[in-house]
Formats: C-alpha cells, structure tokens, sequence
C-alpha cells in the first residue's frame, strides 16, 4: 500500500488469491441498454457470484491473508447480509472457524442461511450494537480476527479484482458504473481501473435514502446520517466515523457519486428482469437505474457492475409486477 490507499500489486495479489476460488464472472453487451442511451452498455454479472454477491471476493482475499495463528483462532463478523454470507461461505472453504454475531431481531430465514453456509451463530441482544459488542469481545477475549465489510485493505484489493476483469473483457471501456455504500467495491474497482485505463470515469451510485458516503463527501469527512428502508437494503449503514480507507479512496479516485430514488431502483429492477433475464436485488440496480434515469451520462462504452442478487422473491415480485401499463410491463400472475 502507498499512502493507505491499495495499489494494481494488491489487486493482482488479490487475483493470485482468489483462483479458482471465486467466479470469474461474464461481461455481456446489453442490446436494449445500448440502444436507449445510444452506446454500447455491457453489464458485469457478478450477481452470479457464489454466495449471490462480490462480497466473497473480499472475504476471500481477507482470509487468505490471515496467518496460522490467526486462522486457527477463526474469524468474527457482525453482517447478516452479503457480506455474512460470503465470510460464512469463504471461511468454511477454508477450513476457518467463522462466528457470525447478530440480534435476536434477525429473521429466522436468514440465520439459517448463514448457518447452512457454515458458520456458527451467536444470537446476541436486541440490536446491530449488541451484536457488534459481541464481535469486539470475541476479538478481545478470545482472539478471534474480525472481517470487516469494507474498510480493510484485504477486502477492497479482493473485490479490485472485479474492475481487472471488466477492463479485460472491455479493454475500450470509457465508464463503469459502480453501487458505493461502504465504498470497498467502488474503491477497489476504481483503482484497479485508473491503474490499467486511466482515461476510463468511475461512477458511483447510491440511493438517496440516508447516503453515508455521498453526505460525507459533501461534508468533507466521514458523518452519520439517519438510516431508512430502501429497496437497496445492501446499500444501508454507515462509513464509519473513523474510516481510514474507503472515504478518501472514494473522494480521490471516483469522478462523481449520485444518488437515486426508490422509483429509478425499483426501474433498474424491473429493466434487469423483463430486458436481460437476470433477477438482482436493488443495490444492484442502481446502475442499470441511474443509465436509464439519465443521470450518469457518461461516454461509451459503459461497463455497469450487477452486484448481487440477494433479493427477497416476494419483493421482486412486486417490483418487476409492478406497473403494467408502463414500460414494466410484465405479464405477471395474478
Ligand atoms: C455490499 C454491497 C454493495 C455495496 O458495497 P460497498 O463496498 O459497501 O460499497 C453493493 N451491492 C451489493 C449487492 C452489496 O452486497
């Protein structure tokens, strides 16, 4: 690392790392994107990632930066989200011992995903923070690392790797669009293309409920902001008050990040399923929402970045059925 920020050394380290692995995932050409904006758009479908997200990149690359000590003592996260699941999933491969802490509030559904995918469970509390005290003391007390989501060198050269493969698969790419939340993906894929094809822009998009980075970019540093439901719930939570990597990473090496309603999410969605036949979640969509809203006007070609696919079926229902006289117009059962 040069000045706290990961470098290509990392990112192709990273790659070493995680072969075979992880899915090197396919970059596809989108002929109805690329007729509407009017350049080519080619999508990365990560969302076809083990585990449903590149967060296994990311968890990977931690692990197997971890030292015998440390893999023998196993590993501790606080996330019931992706980034749960691809350290369940990771550490089991790897034969690490993988605690995940969450509150008793967490729907049944997805405590038994995590245990499926390997890890052992610590129910814990009636909230994210208690869950979170659990982690420190198992760090504390009994040596456990613990894997944070996004702001650890490991983990943004991990999902890096996935902006090496977008620049391989479309070597002329002059945008990519990029979901931020905590900033780990954006980072890493951000460094790994101004390293390999400087003149390409990176985009960033959130939603416009509660954007920690976009409200600490603006403020200067990284801030709280209030937390509200959103269809992108993989893009909710804080930077963390005492970032170190990804908020200056983001202000550095991003050229912009813009923000979306729940109505350019929900289209994102809906354009995913009826046009290309893939289902994601919302965070994904953001992407493939902010094209079709016009907001990221951007020189081709365009590479936008699918992140996950981690949605509840009911939900996406709703949203792709949603509206039958406009241009979501699925034929959907009653
Ligand atoms: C975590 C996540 C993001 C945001 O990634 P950050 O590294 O936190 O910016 C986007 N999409 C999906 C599906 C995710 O799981």
């Amino acid at each position: 690392m040069t000045d706290g920020f990961v470098t290509l050394a990392d990112i192709d380290k990273a790659r070493h790392a995680l072969a075979g692995k992880v899915v090197r995932t396919p970059t596809v050409q989108s002929a109805s994107l690329s007729k509407t904006i009017g350049t080519p758009v080619h999508l990365k479908l990560e969302h076809r990632q083990i585990t449903g997200s590149f967060k296994l990149r990311g968890a990977t690359n931690a692990l197997s930066n971890l030292t015998g000590p440390e893999k023998q003592q196993g590993v501790v996260a606080a996330s019931t989200g992706n980034h749960g699941r691809a350290l369940a999933f990771a550490a089991h491969l790897e034969g690490v011992r993988a605690v995940i802490c969450m509150s008793s509030l967490v729907p049944q559904n997805k405590v038994d995903e995590i245990r499926r995918l390997g890890a052992d469970i610590r129910i814990i509390g009636k909230s994210q923070d208690d869950a979170q005290e659990e982690v420190a003391r198992l760090v504390r007390e009994d040596g456990f690392t613990m894997v944070p989501p996004f702001d650890n060198a490991n983990v943004i050269a991990g999902q890096g790797t996935l902006g090496l493969e977008i620049v391989e698969d479309v070597p002329e790419v002059e945008t990519v669009v990029v979901p931020v939340s905590g900033g780990g993906l954006a980072s890493g894929v951000a460094a790994a293309i101004r390293a390999v094809r400087p003149s390409a822009r990176i985009i960033g998009v959130s939603m416009d409920r509660g954007a920690a980075m976009r409200a600490s970019l603006d403020a200067g540093k990284p801030v709280l902001v209030e937390e509200y439901e959103s269809l992108a719930d993989s893009l909710g939570g804080g930077i963390g008050l005492d970032n170190r990597l990804t908020f200056a990473m983001i202000r550095d090496l991003l050229d912009d990040v813009i923000l979306l309603t729940e109505e350019e999410i929900a289209a994102g969605m809906a354009h995913a399923y009826a046009q290309e036949r893939e289902i994601i979640e919302g965070a994904a969509a953001v992407g493939i929402g902010a094209l079709l809203a016009g907001k990221a006007s951007a020189r081709g070609p365009i590479v936008a970045i699918l992140s996950g696919r981690n949605v509840d079926m009911n939900q996406h229902r709703r949203i792709v059925c949603a509206d039958a006289t406009g241009e979501r117009a699925i034929p959907c059962p009653a």
